[in-house]
């Protein structure tokens, strides 16, 4: 049976300090959806006191953005608080009956066959992409047979970012030697949604890396990173995929592993947790967490060939887990910062999640939504022409935002790799 950290709840002293921090207890006022309320309902539940369906709501409502956990004055671990709650949940709904056969089986299939699955992924990229070559987009768009769809899918389907086809994509290679003596040897985590829904930006990243003097590799064995299926409390399918990523990249013994995604690369930094109970996991697992990091990481120790003024007041939007648990705070601001001709314009409250947090803006749409709405107040404040991001997730969210605003003429939304390979001319 799946424990719940019922140790850790002690170190929460009630302070309220991490109140201010909390973007569900901004939204929602309500001290359940607060950190200290979670911990508490955790502890609760751990004594019996409330039921697993009881403590499921808030911890739903949570978006693991673990702002409350930088801000603590007393270090409570509340990652691991959380991620104990939703391992909890989610067996006692399978051992409870809770959730039906057919429920539970879909659910393994997703997590543990779908998304992990790389050519059923790059299928469905083709299948969007054929929707937005072949003019389907523009008819259904002009048709206005777009307003069928269900709210949230009306969202979405607005700010798809130009998803690359089979033949843009099958020219990726695999290896991408550096023309000089390597700065680094580089081995490429490509990501499953990420190299689905923004193959160009890893395909930019890698290019970047090269043109910087570095060797970059993108093996075929890598898988998921498990982030999405931790965060359902899937720990044991988070575990597999853990497994099968070391097993694939030790082999090569690269000197980083590399990637463009804050929320995988805060998954992966954390195998080194994940694995901490298993004696033929624990080194390894630490090993590998050592080497993997954020492209900004990379790049801000290399010479960028900038060769392009970009004169566009930017801002930056920080992803939560590259913020609050990779602790890649001033990496991306440095890079930011070196690009010829910008004017940079701090986003202000910019620690506070946008709203994206995986997949709960789309689980709890309205939830996220008005997270979103307090972002683009902020964004509102400084009036950019860029909002620049690091992760999939909040790069769409902020679309969302930008959309939602009727700002989509004026405001663009970037990866940061986009806006460097623009100004180092790489194509
Ligand atoms: S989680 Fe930390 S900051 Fe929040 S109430 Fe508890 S001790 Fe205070
Ligand atoms: S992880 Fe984020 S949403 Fe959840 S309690 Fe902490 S600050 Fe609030």
């Amino acid at each position: 049976m799946a424990e719940l950290a019922y140790e850790e709840t002690f170190d929460c002293v009630q302070c309220g300090y991490c109140l201010p921090a909390c973007p569900t207890y901004i939204t929602m006022k309500s001290e359940t959806h607060s950190p200290r309320g979670r911990i508490n309902l955790v502890k609760m539940a751990a004594e019996g006191k409330i039921t697993y369906s009881e403590l499921e709501g808030p911890i739903d409502l949570c978006l693991g953005c673990r702002a409350c956990e930088v801000v603590c004055p007393t270090n409570v671990q509340y990652g691991k608080i959380l991620e104990s709650a939703k391992e909890a949940i989610q067996h006692h709904k399978k051992e409870s009956k809770t959730m039906t056969k057919r429920a539970k089986l879909f659910q393994d299939f997703v997590f543990d066959k779908a998304i992990p699955n790389n050519k059923l992924l790059q299928t469905a990229g083709s299948g969007l992409a054929l929707y937005q070559k072949s003019g389907l987009q523009t008819v259904a768009r002009k048709t206005r047979a777009i307003n069928l769809l269900p709210g949230k899918l009306r969202t979405f389907e607005k700010i798809l970012p130009n998803v690359e086809g089979p033949i843009e994509r099958r020219s990726r290679k695999e290896h991408y030697p550096a023309k000089l003596r390597p700065a680094f040897r580089i081995g490429f985590f490509t990501g499953c949604i990420m190299d689905t829904m923004f193959s160009d930006i890893n395909t930019k990243s890698i290019k970047l890396l090269q043109e910087a003097g570095c060797e970059v590799t993108v093996i075929k064995e890598q898988t998921c990173c498990g982030a999405l299926q931790n965060h359902s409390g899937e720990t044991e399918i988070t575990k597999k995929l853990a497994k099968e990523n070391i097993q694939a990249f030790e082999k090569y013994d690269f000197d980083y592993i590399v990637n463009s995604i804050g929320g995988c690369g805060a998954q992966m930094v954390e195998y080194d947790k994940l694995l901490a109970d298993d004696p033929e996991w624990a080194s390894r697992a630490e090993e590998f967490a050592r080497k993997s990091v954020d492209i900004s990481v990379i790049l801000g120790q290399v010479k960028l060939p900038f060769v392009k003024e970009i004169s566009k007041v930017v801002t930056y939007q920080p992803s939560c887990h590259m913020t609050n648990v990779q602790k890649r705070v001033q990496e991306p601001l440095e890079l930011l910062k070196k690009i010829p001709g910008i004017t940079y314009m701090e986003l202000p409250q910019k620690n506070m999640c946008c709203g994206s947090a995986g997949i709960y803006n789309i689980v709890n749409y309205e939830a996220a939504m008005d997270i979103l709405d307090e972002k683009m107040k902020q964004v509102e404040k400084v009036s950019p022409e860029v909002i620049v991001t690091t992760n999939p997730g909040c790069h769409l969210q902020m679309k969302v935002g930008v959309e939602k605003e009727g700002l989509s003429d004026q405001i663009e939304v970037v990866h940061i790799v986009e806006l460097l390979t623009e100004a180092c001319g790489v194509e």
